[in-house]
């Protein structure tokens, strides 16, 4: 008795732990923007991915490659993956036959090494650079000075198996939303800079659950959210 009391509270519990209606209210938000949604799946069982999936969602991201590799195995092949997380040199060649987009590059070796492995599978990897947007120490990705040092390097030309599509960065985790706006705002502006250089960038990948709306507003095209999503 108690317990068929107890079962319409329950089943929507075992019907999965996704969000439904924020995730299509998510995608209408995007809409205006023209903005692509990765669906962030990191520490997320396959059985959430493959809701996911089945609701339409076809771009994953996850932070370690690790993690990505057996997911990958166990879902359709028809799905997008995009590395969001730092990128060890030795880990490349795990990717490198199959991921979509990379927007955690932050040094020129790190592009060399995923030029090479691209190279072998005779592939072009997209890559994104991630810059240092946020005052935290521990957040990963260049400052401009870097980018554009990189930028200017003769040898980066020889890469014919990388082709660099845009900007990643993530904002600090502050309450103080002045503050995350500025951040995306000069991330803009270096977008902005960057197509000077290369007429190919488009991407420019900022924003996650808690600073997406903001991140929209200052021109991101790109959003990464993972938490939102589930319940
Ligand atoms: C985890 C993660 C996200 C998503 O963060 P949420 O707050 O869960 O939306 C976005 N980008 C990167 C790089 C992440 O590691």
């Amino acid at each position: 008795m108690l317990f068929a009391l107890l079962l319409p509270v329950l089943l929507p519990n075992f019907a999965g732990m996704i969000r439904t209606e924020v995730i299509q209210a998510v995608l209408e938000e995007l809409k205006p923007y023209n903005a692509t949604l990765v669906a962030v799946t990191k520490t997320r069982s396959i059985e959430d991915l493959q809701a996911l999936y089945q609701l339409g969602l076809h771009i994953f991201g996850e932070n370690r490659v690790q993690e990505m590799l057996p997911k990958r195995e166990a879902l359709p092949n028809d799905i997008q993956w995009h590395l969001i997380g730092h990128l060890q040199t030795n880990k490349v060649k795990y990717i490198a036959p199959f991921i979509a987009l990379i927007h955690s590059v932050d040094s020129f070796k790190l592009l060399q090494e995923i030029n090479k492995h691209a190279q072998k599978h005779n592939r072009t990897i997209a890559c994104l650079l991630q810059m240092h947007i946020a005052q935290e120490e521990t957040k990963f990705g260049m400052d401009e000075r870097e980018l554009f040092t990189m930028l200017e390097s003769p040898e980066l030309l020889e890469l014919e198996n990388i082709r660099i599509a845009g900007l990643m960065g993530m904002a600090s985790n502050t309450d103080d939303m002045q503050q995350v706006r500025r951040e995306f705002a000069g991330l803009r502006q270096t977008f902005e800079k960057l197509k000077y250089w290369l007429p190919d960038i488009h991407i420019l990948s900022m924003g996650m659950s808690n600073d997406y709306r903001i991140a929209l507003e200052e021109g991101s095209n790109m959003v990464r959210i993972g938490s939102k999503l589930f319940a």
